[in-house]
């Protein structure tokens, strides 16, 4: 089940929404081998294994969040997941330079 629990505006960032316990987060975690999870699909981000309150509460987590909200707005819904997926299949998770970028806003 899927919640959709809140929908915030922070500066200059475009709002976003947050849902907890997301399936689309589920399978990233499987994927990534990873526990905790949070992806980002347009200005939703889905939560897998975390709660909304400690997600926001994770300022590093978040920043990172934020600016793939920030990159889907500047390439486009669309192309963006092209670009992901093709840098991904390319360089790696971990070296996909939207990853890279995220990675560096989360100490802004
Ligand atoms: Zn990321």
């Amino acid at each position: 089940m899927v919640h959709l629990t809140t929908s915030i505006q922070i500066l200059n960032q475009p709002d976003f929404i947050i849902k907890e316990n997301s399936w689309l987060a589920k399978i990233a975690a499987w994927k990534l081998k990873s526990d905790a999870v949070a992806m980002v699909l347009g200005k939703t981000i889905h939560l897998h294994n975390t709660t909304e309150t400690d997600f926001l509460k994770d300022e590093r987590w978040l920043k990172h969040e934020l600016c793939h909200i920030k990159q889907f707005k500047e390439h486009g819904y669309f192309l963006f997941v092209v670009k992901y997926l093709w840098e991904s299949v390319r360089k790696g998770y971990y070296n996909n330079r939207f990853e890279v970028e995220a990675r560096n806003a989360e100490d802004l």
